[in-house]
């Protein structure tokens, strides 16, 4: 089985349209049959979409810092939850058991996250394809900052092409899986 990382708010956003669109991708990743991994929180639109692939029948596995079990309200209901010693155990576990990585609206962890998984495939420290799931524009002003920085020579377009963006999930979920 496939499966994709999905990094995303521990909080739900102010519109409803991101816990749609969390909903959304985890039902593009029940008809592709692609299992979850994420930060194994319940809280935020991290348990939207988890709740939504159990809802499914779709496999979640979670993947929590011993420090951030209690904060984060660990989910009680995945197909499995790993509790790892730190932060970093985690980014890098998440990134080990995963085809493809995607990042939904989020706060600075999921951003710290992305950018992470972007600067490891940069670096050829795995080459799993990354993508960001535009919701209403969410990332429009972060995918302008990236063309500016190719514009002012600090980021290569090879590298800035390694950030897929797509506001629809299906597409987005079939690119990755085609490129990992
Ligand atoms: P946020 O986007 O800030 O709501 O956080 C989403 C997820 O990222 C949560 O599971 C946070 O625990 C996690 N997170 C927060 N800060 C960091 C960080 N510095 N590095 C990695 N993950 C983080």
């Amino acid at each position: 089985m496939r499966r994709l990382c999905v990094y995303c708010g521990s909080r739900s956003g102010d519109s409803d349209c991101f816990q749609q669109a969390a909903e959304a991708m985890a039902e593009a990743m029940l008809r592709h049959d692609v299992g979850l991994i994420y930060g194994g929180a319940q809280i935020g639109l991290m348990g939207a979409v988890a709740d939504a692939v159990l809802a499914g029948g779709g496999e979640v596995i979670g993947v929590i810092p011993e420090s951030l079990k209690q904060d984060e309200v660990a989910h009680q209901g995945l197909t499995c939850l790993e509790v790892v010693p730190s932060m970093h155990h985690r980014k890098a576990r998440m990134i080990e058991l995963a085809d493809a990585m995607v990042a939904l609206p989020g706060g600075l962890g999921t951003l710290e996250e992305m950018f992470e998984a972007l600067s490891w495939a940069q670096l050829r420290l795995h080459s799993k394809a990354c993508g960001l799931l535009n919701v209403e524009g969410y990332f429009d002003s972060l995918v302008s900052f990236l063309d500016n920085a190719v514009e002012q020579g600090f980021i290569s377009s090879e590298h800035r092409d390694l950030a897929i963006v797509d506001r629809d999930p299906d597409r987005l979920l079939t690119t990755l899986l085609r490129l990992s």
